[in-house]
C-alpha cells in the first residue's frame, strides 16, 4: 500500500465516516448544508454560510475541473520515493459549488495537467477497504 492510500486509510471521524463510507460503495458524496444548500468540504460540524448544523450528503456526479494543482518531484518521505513525480490536484465540480477536493490525476504526464482540465472520477481501490476518489482526464 502507497503512503497516499495509508494516508486515505487514517482513522475517519465522525464528520468524515460519511465521506469515506461512500467512497467504499463508489459513491462521491459530499457534505451539504440541509437548510441553505451549501456545499462544504472537508467535513465541518456546522455551515459557514448559515451557521446550521443539518446537514446530508448529497451524491455528486464526478465530472469535474482542475481548480488548482502542483506536481511532486522531491521525495519527501521515503515512501514515496518510486512514486515521483505525481501530482496533487484539487478538484471542483459543477454540481456541488463551493466544495472541492484534494486528489491525483492518474496516466497524466505534469505538463498535461492545468487549471479548467475537464476531469472524470475513477475510483482507485487500494486495498485493506480503502477506494480512494481519483481522476482521470475526461474524455471529449
Ligand atoms: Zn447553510
Amino acid at each position: 500500500m502507497s503512503l497516499l492510500s495509508e494516508l486515505a486509510s487514517l482513522h475517519p471521524d465522525s464528520l468524515s465516516s460519511p465521506f469515506w463510507d461512500a467512497c467504499k460503495k463508489r459513491e462521491l458524496r459530499l457534505q451539504r448544508c440541509a437548510d441553505c444548500g451549501a456545499f462544504r468540504h472537508p467535513p465541518l460540524a456546522g455551515c459557514p454560510s448559515c451557521a446550521s448544523t443539518r446537514d446530508e450528503w448529497a451524491l455528486v456526479g464526478g465530472r469535474g475541473r482542475v481548480y488548482s494543482h502542483t506536481t511532486i518531484y522531491h521525495p519527501a518521505l521515503p515512501t514515496v520515493a518510486d512514486e515521483v513525480p505525481y501530482n496533487v490536484v484539487v478538484v471542483e465540480f459543477d454540481d456541488a459549488p463551493g466544495a472541492r477536493i484534494i486528489s491525483n490525476v492518474l496516466d497524466a504526464e505534469p505538463e498535461e495537467i492545468h487549471v479548467g482540465l475537464e476531469l472524470e472520477l475513477h475510483w482507485d481501490d487500494c486495498g485493506d477497504g480503502v477506494v480512494l476518489p481519483r481522476f482521470k482526464i475526461a474524455q471529449k
